[in-house]
């Protein structure tokens, strides 16, 4: 028995059983009816006291409040480590902790997603799952798959990082470059894995994809009850809409009194989610001033978060406005500087995606949103070791010395 009650329509609010639809409402067609899961609380009430009260590990840890029924998918996935980040809060003029999302086993947070979503898949008989991709989702897609023995077929935009091409491929999975952007590899995969029967992992339209990543905010809400901001990079805004889910409803368990504020940041080159929570705030002074540090945006180095059409961006953008929080958004420049300010200050070597929340901060600070001395965790999404090309930039040169120390410098 799982604790799923039913699935809501996001758009209509029309409600369904479990059992009578798969992905999206089928009231309208494609994206827009996203469906979220709802769940019977009073029902493992009892088991939840038990995990509350028990020791962490990892996801599965919540496996009462997760939709699968028994027997998950096991890598790892989950209670990351929650760093105290002086030297970074110093920097930046906060309190700073880093949520480290880059220990998940396939390097990313999308690992919580995948580890729900192939359980289920593998529980529903399916054989072969699918996914289109910036690249860490299908790693990680990838990686359970494996895990599960399933297939494996993986739609990625054809320019995506070397090292992000062959994760998955060493995970056992087919990958098909496609010649265009994330939002035309989507759409492929969501044709084809209609017409063969896949099993189609996207966030955006597998309304289970994402209750995986509410075990971030139950984490968030267990480890840092007195946060006053949790600061997320945001792509497809499924992860922080995923989060907001989970802190939300800890708060209703009585698990804590009180939710973070969210500060969502997005890179200059992919500002879709930014742009429609500026323009649904009523505050139009705010809208002016921030088309000025909108930037002009074509495309960005952080390529999981080089999103040009949202699937979840109603989603995040609730998600935002309910915990009284904001949006910004930051240059590929202040992204490289604060990659490597993550880096120095705290030993996390976090992918540009994940740097520009860093990024944010500062930025939300300069602005006044956040002020000095606040408490604020930055999710570390996801690992710089498979994109070094990028954290090139960010980095001093190597100095070349011959074996017999010719060319040390003096003052080292
Ligand atoms: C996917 C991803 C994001 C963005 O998450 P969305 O759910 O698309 O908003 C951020 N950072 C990393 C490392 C990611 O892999
Ligand atoms: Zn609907």
């Amino acid at each position: 028995m799982t604790p799923v009650e039913a699935l809501a329509c996001e758009r209509c609010g029309r409600r369904y059983a479990p059992a009578d639809v798969e992905y999206t409402c089928p009231e309208h067609d494609g994206v827009g009816g996203i469906l979220d899961v709802r769940y019977d609380y009073d029902a493992v009430s009892d088991e939840l006291a038990g995990v509350l009260d028990g020791p962490t590990g990892d996801l599965w840890t919540y496996e009462p409040l997760l939709p699968v029924d028994g027997d998950p998918v096991r890598l790892g996935a989950g209670g990351t480590d929650l760093l105290d980040a002086p030297a970074l809060g110093d920097a930046l003029g906060v309190d700073a902790l880093v949520k480290n999302e880059t220990t998940n086993p396939t390097g990313s947070n999308k690992d919580r997603g995948s580890a729900v979503a192939v359980s289920r898949a593998r529980q529903q008989g399916h054989d072969t799952v699918a996914c289109a991709s910036t690249g860490n989702a299908a790693a990680s897609l990838a990686g359970y798959a494996a895990r599960a023995d399933l297939d494996c077929r993986i739609f990625v935009p054809a320019d995506l990082p070397e090292a992000k091409a062959v994760q998955p491929r060493l995970y056992g999975a087919t990958v098909l470059g496609v010649d265009g952007t994330y939002a035309d590899a989507y759409e492929l995969c969501r044709e084809v894995s209609a017409e063969r029967g896949w099993y189609n992992r996207n966030a955006a339209m597998n309304p289970y994809a994402v209750e995986g990543k509410r075990t971030l905010g139950f984490e968030l809400a267990e480890e840092a009850p007195d946060a006053d901001w949790v600061a997320m990079p945001m792509g497809n805004g499924c992860s922080l809409a995923g989060v907001w889910k989970g802190l939300r409803e800890f708060e209703r368990l009585g698990v804590v009194d009180d939710t973070p504020r969210l500060l969502g940041v997005q890179a200059a080159g992919a500002t879709a989610i930014y742009d429609r929570f500026v323009a649904e705030s009523d505050d139009s002074d705010a809208a002016g001033s921030r088309s000025e540090e909108r930037g002009d945006g074509e495309d960005t180095t952080a390529d999981s978060i080089d999103v040009g059409v949202p699937h979840n961006a109603g989603k995040a953008c609730r998600a935002l406005a309910e915990s009284g929080g904001d949006a910004v958004v930051v240059s590929d420049e202040a992204i490289l500087d604060a990659q490597r300010l993550l880096g120095e200050c705290e030993g996390v070597f976090a992918e540009p995606a994940s740097a520009a929340a860093v990024a944010g901060i500062h930025a939300a600070v300069e602005r006044g949103t956040i002020a000095p001395g606040e408490r604020v965790v930055t999710v570390a999404t996801g690992t710089g070791l498979k994109d070094s090309a990028s954290a090139r930039e960010a980095v001093d040169d190597v100095i070349s010395v011959d074996a017999a120390g010719q060319g040390l410098p003096e003052d080292l």
